[in-house]
């Protein structure tokens, strides 16, 4: 190829390639048909956020975005199932082509003595190996430096710089930047689950890590109205609306659970050392009629073993002794920091740790029960003078449900 051809400036436009990992072990139909669900998740992420992109497309093993909008790549990179994502140049398989477009990427970044190199894949039948277009764009990298008055250097081991060439059978891409995604399944191919979401720190890290894995959520607030102050409420729904942003273009909804009613009579014959661990029983009740009438398939807790006083292995056996359900605590061995990390990274921490000065659940006893026995909430039920689930199913049918479109 002539020295003219080179400086010519190479026909690009500008991709974001995504990645994904865990779908790609699936038989051929379910990678097929997650790999669509992706597809189509990662177009509703780029539409919420108004990022503009000609044509998302699929091509073995990867999708590929057609956009210059400097946002698709970051915003592709919030998408569950998405491994991590590249924004880069493309041009067709042509060792010139590739060389030229890496000599303006490096040019671009490559400051004076910083020593760089070249990493190049490869998958196809080509003319060429991998080691034969790394050296060759290198070439192209280093004239074009040396060009510009640049002393470049090369190091494989240790560069400043890196310049990844990932050549295909039609096309390639030349690429330096590379932002982890959050990995998992895509949302909806897991199914539904209800979540008990509080404004606490911990349950929307708990919802977060579950809609990692695929699934969607339906987040189940108690506002304990008398018990707690508003701003309790207002966290919880601000933070179901933040966990919703990330899975963005569908219906979502949220039930606002009033339990005054059964606090009050559960008061009435519950000693105040087993009033956590009845509130709590309660909420599981809620949430199995609930999952049951939203057809989901699990309920999702932000409990942390040993955390706080209800979090204990006998307080947290003898709330659901004998409920049989199906119950997911993903965050069962997180200590409180790698909590907090998670909450910080998704956004919700800062709605979380908001206070208004006041105590947030004011029915939370001196001395609550920390070791409780196997049977000891089932027999305080035994003591109530109103049918339980009665109670369970006027709650239910009582609850604001807030529907709402991300
Ligand atoms: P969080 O930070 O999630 O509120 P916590 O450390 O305050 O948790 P608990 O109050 O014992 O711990 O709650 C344990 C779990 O019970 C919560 O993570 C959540 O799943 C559920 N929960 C607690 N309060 C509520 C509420 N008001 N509405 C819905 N679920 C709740
Ligand atoms: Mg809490």
């Amino acid at each position: 190829m002539s020295s003219q051809q080179t400086e010519e400036p190479p026909a690009k436009k500008t991709i974001v390639i995504v990645r994904y990992g865990e779908l790609s072990l699936k038989s051929k139909g379910v990678r097929d048909r997650y790999e669509q669900i992706l597809k189509n998740n990662i177009r509703q992420m780029l539409d919420y956020h108004g990022v503009s992109y000609s044509q998302i497309r699929r091509d073995f093993g990867r999708i590929f975005i057609h956009s210059s909008d400097p946002a698709a790549a970051e915003k592709a990179a919030l998408v569950f199932g998405v491994v991590s994502v590249s924004p880069a140049h493309t041009c067709r398989t042509e060792p010139d082509a590739i060389a030229a477009l890496c000599a303006e990427l490096g040019a671009g970044m490559i400051t004076d003595g910083e020593k760089f190199a070249v990493r190049a894949r490869r998958s196809g039948n080509h003319s060429f190996t991998s080691n034969e277009i790394a050296r060759r764009c290198g070439d192209a990298i280093w004239n074009k430096l040396t060009e510009t008055g640049k002393s470049p250097a090369v190091d494989l081991t240790a560069p400043d710089k890196e310049i990844f060439v990932e050549v295909r059978q039609t096309d390639s891409y030349v690429y330096s930047e590379t932002i982890k995604g959050p990995g998992g399944f895509p949302t909806g191919t897991q199914g539904k689950m209800v979540v008990l979401l509080s404004g606490g720190i911990d349950s929307p890290v708990a919802a977060w890590l579950m809609m990692k894995r695929g699934v969607e959520i339906i987040p189940v607030f108690f506002d304990n109205e008398q018990y707690a102050g508003p701003i309790v409420a207002e966290k919880a729904i601000e933070n179901a609306k933040l966990l919703f942003s990330w899975t963005p273009g569908r219906k979502q909804k949220i039930y606002r659970i009033k339990n005054s009613e059964y606090m009050e009579k559960m008061m009435q014959t519950t000693g105040s050392k087993n009033i956590c661990l009845m509130c709590k029983r309660f909420m599981f009740r809620i949430a199995g009629a609930v999952m049951e009438k939203e057809h989901a398939s699990g309920i999702i807790t932000g409990s942390s073993l040993g955390q706080v006083a209800s979090q204990t292995a006998e307080n947290m056996l003898s709330e659901t002794y004998g409920l049989s359900l199906p119950l997911y605590h993903p965050l069962l061995a997180f200590d409180k920091q790698e909590i907090i990390d998670i909450a910080q990274k998704i956004g919700t921490f800062r709605i979380s740790i908001r206070s208004d000065g006041g105590k947030e659940c004011l029915a939370v006893p001196e001395k609550p029960e920390v070791k409780a026995a196997l049977t000891a909430a089932v027999s305080e039920e035994k003591k109530m003078t109103f049918n339980i689930d009665e109670m369970v199913q006027k709650t239910v049918e009582n609850a604001e449900i807030i529907e709402m479109k991300t």
